[in-house]
């Protein structure tokens, strides 16, 4: 719940060092503009992206892209340190995300959709949704040495699209909103250049500009849905015990929009 005269506080617990500028960094740019407060959190390093870095030199490349990224933001940025591929919902990394959560005290938690193309996608969802639950629990300790207080209440859980909209079955997930982006889609786009060694290796790879077009091309696949240019679309956790209070939609109200009409996969 917001009181009066707070600036509200989002993190973003995504997997990898680019996933919160592609999945959700139209929206992030509009939250900015709102006044609230940006957390970014990712499992992982990036480790594996890379094709002739060794994983040390890779890990440092992206970690100082995402820094770069976050600060363009103005947010908060901090990392788990999981290798790329093994981002399972264990004990050890529970704790670990609860201590990142209760360190930046969210009223608003974003992460990926619990049905992604990658187990790392699903796998963070799953960390972030326990460890939104057990964040605000007096009795939970993360065993860390000093550790943050307990959150203030359990923050409200969303998630974003999977990557390409789409299910490992290939079916479109829907999403019960969608922000329209269309004004800082071009924001977004200088946002996510801010990971060059992902998009260098996919330039060299495709001798496009696959890793920019493929962001603007899925904006634009759910802005079509939604009768805009472009759109990122998500889903409101509403089990029993999260806030069911609509935080985010209400914050970028004017953004709001529904899906268009019933359409088939795109
Ligand atoms: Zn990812």
């Amino acid at each position: 719940m917001l009181s009066q005269n707070q600036n509200p506080k989002l993190l973003a617990v995504m997997a990898h060092p680019d996933d919160a500028e592609i999945l959700i960094g139209g929206t992030l740019l509009h939250l900015k503009t709102s006044g609230w407060k940006l957390g970014i959190v990712t499992m992982t390093t990036g480790d594996c992206g890379s094709a002739t870095l060794s994983k040390e030199e890779i890990s440092r490349v992206r970690g100082a892209e995402a820094r770069a990224a976050a600060s363009y933001l103005g947010a908060w940025y901090d990392c788990a340190g999981l290798p790329d591929n093994e981002v399972f919902a264990n004990a050890t990394n529970i704790r670990q995300v609860v201590e990142l959560i209760r360190r930046f005290d969210p009223h608003v938690v974003i992460t990926h959709s619990p049905i992604d193309y990658m187990v790392d996608h699903e796998e963070t969802a799953r960390l972030a949704r326990s460890a939104a639950f057990a964040s605000a629990m007096v009795l939970y300790q993360t065993g860390t040495p000093e550790p943050a207080n307990p959150g203030r209440a359990t923050p409200a859980l969303y998630y974003c699209d999977p990557v390409e909209g789409n299910s490992p079955m290939g079916e479109r997930v829907w999403p019960q909103f969608y922000i329209d982006i269309t004004e800082t889609i071009e924001q977004k786009r200088e946002l996510l250049s801010f990971h060059r060694s992902q998009r260098d290796w996919l330039r060299a790879h495709h001798g496009i500009d696959q890793y920019l077009e493929q962001m603007t091309a899925w904006a634009a696949k759910y802005g079509k849905e939604c009768g805009v240019n472009h759109a990122e679309g998500f889903r409101q956790h509403l089990g029993h015990g999260y806030p069911g209070e609509k935080i985010l939609q209400q914050s970028l109200k004017d953004h709001v929009k529904v899906r268009a009409k019933k359409t088939k996969n795109i």
